[in-house]
């Protein structure tokens, strides 16, 4: 078969171009290199769906942004994934660059945007230090799990007819008679159309499409992750800098809170966590509130941005029309991806008929649990395994604790993974030595054999 696209890397924006191109009545392949979809910056970031203060007017950040806050709300619903517009208060005494940010997201088409004063500042932030006076508040701001998110939109692609490839190197490409062939390791798909849109991993598929490279930079971001707590109730952040939007404090769509991220220029894509970045991160937000929850610290983690330049790329190869390229999107990339897909598809693609209606796919929870496997999350065993039996295969364990939240709570998986485990090995006929944690060889157990099933 001859697909018309194939959109290359598994994260939000791949997720979203995909959904769209089957929202159009097109045949589509989504290829991803990992076991897994959202293994790149789309698993670790803030999930805030940003309200369009902060990027420069008449750049492609502010344009996606504003459109894409707009289109996730809808989206949300017919995925059957949770999403709030909990809002969201930059904080500060500098009046004069609060009023500067209300000016530029005035122009970049935000709504409902306000400085608030002093009481009001209270009343939204109570945890705040008395210290600080003034804040620029966004009511459209909002939270959503953007794993869950980018998985959704593939879920609902391959139950209306998509197809994706996971664990797919793609090691040629051919390009002859307006057909591309990608080859794999044991696999290969033809199409009419590519979109690259793979992430960290870019030049490494624009070179074998040998199509435009670009300077890619890195920038990590550590963050601490606090068990379920109302410690606050909307995302704060602080004035941003030449560095980013700066360190926040944010509850997650789940109810966890998050506090950071740092953001450090480094040369590889490197998700380590670091004495210095936790140590950056306890330093503002102690300078920045309290009663701070930290005897709830569950976990930390760091995601990379992926940057060229200072605004995002989007637009078709000069050196072959039949390629659209997309990079360097960092934040705010995941609020802004359902309005990338609309562009590349309906504007690069001219893709211009009327979205069809599709097939809904099938939430997990549909009030069965069955036997409790994650205690610290309440996640039951009927749960997992229809995220085992989804459209888009789960094989890891990362996988799962991705789709339902068995292993995300306060034991981390301690209690629950080895049951897991079981439940992936019998649904994929593996050995339980042979289960994996997320990447290739990330085996859970070594020296197999050692457990009796
Ligand atoms: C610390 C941090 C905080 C952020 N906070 C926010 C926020 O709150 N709100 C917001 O809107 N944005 C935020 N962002 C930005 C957002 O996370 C990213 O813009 C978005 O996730 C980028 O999605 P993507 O699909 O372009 O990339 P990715 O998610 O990285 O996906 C690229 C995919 O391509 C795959 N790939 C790579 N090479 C190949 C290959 N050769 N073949 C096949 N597949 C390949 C990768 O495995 C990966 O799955 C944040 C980012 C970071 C790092």
């Amino acid at each position: 078969m001859v697909f018309d696209y194939a959109v290359i890397g598994g994260g939000i924006v791949g997720t979203s171009i995909f959904n769209k191109i089957i929202r159009k009545g097109k045949s589509c392949v989504l290829i991803e290199r990992e076991l897994d979809l959202s293994t790149g910056s789309t698993k670790a970031n803030s999930g805030l769906i940003h309200a369009g203060f902060d990027a420069k007017t008449g750049s492609l950040k502010a344009r996606f942004n504003v459109r894409g806050n707009d289109l996730v709300e809808d989206l949300a619903k017919q995925l059957k994934i949770p999403f709030k517009r909990t809002g969201a208060v930059v904080v500060g005494n500098d009046i004069e660059k609060l009023n500067a940010l209300y000016e530029r997201g005035i122009n970049n088409g935000v709504k409902d945007l306000k400085i608030v004063s002093t009481e009001e500042l209270r009343m939204l932030v109570p945890n705040l230090s008395e210290d600080i006076k003034y804040g620029l508040y966004a009511k459209t701001a909002g939270l959503i799990s953007p794993y869950m998110f980018a998985i959704a939109l593939a879920e609902e692609g391959v139950k209306n007819g998509g197809v994706v490839k996971l664990d797919f190197n793609i090691n040629k490409f051919t390009f002859s008679d307006g057909i591309f062939t990608m080859c794999g390791e044991d696999d290969e798909v033809a199409c009419k159309k590519v979109v690259n849109c793979a992430g960290a991993g870019f030049n490494e598929v624009s070179k074998l499409l040998n199509v435009e490279e670009f300077p890619i930079k890195f920038r990590r971001g550590e963050y601490i992750v606090i068990d379920k707590s109302d410690f606050v109730k909307l995302s704060v952040f602080p004035l941003p800098t030449a560095l980013g939007k700066g360190i926040l404090a944010t509850p997650t769509i789940d109810g966890n809170i998050l506090l950071g991220p740092t953001a450090e220029d480094i040369d590889d894509y490197d998700t380590e966590t670091t004495n210095n970045g936790i140590d950056k991160i306890l330093s503002y937000i102690k300078s920045t509130f309290k009663n701070v929850p930290l005897n709830k610290n569950i976990r930390q983690f760091s995601g990379i941005r992926v940057s060229v330049g200072d605004d995002f790329i989007v637009k078709k190869s000069d050196k072959n029309e039949n390629v659209v390229l997309i990079a360097g999107i960092n934040s705010p990339g995941l609020t802004s991806a359902p309005a990338i897909a609309e562009y590349v598809v309906e504007e690069l693609f001219c893709e211009k008929n009327k979205d069809i209606n599709l097939i809904p796919r099938d939430s997990y929870f549909q009030g069965d649990s069955g036997r409790i496997v994650c205690r610290c999350e309440k996640i039951g065993e009927n749960e997992i395994i229809r995220a085992l039996n989804s459209p888009v295969p789960c094989y890891t364990v990362d996988a799962v604790k991705r789709r339902v939240r068995a292993g995300m709570g306060r034991c981390q998986g301690g209690q629950c993974m080895i049951e897991v485990c079981k439940l992936i090995a019998k649904r994929y006929g593996l050995k339980l030595e042979d289960v994996k944690k997320e990447s290739k060889n990330s085996f859970v157990m070594f020296n197999g054999g050692t457990y009796e099933n």
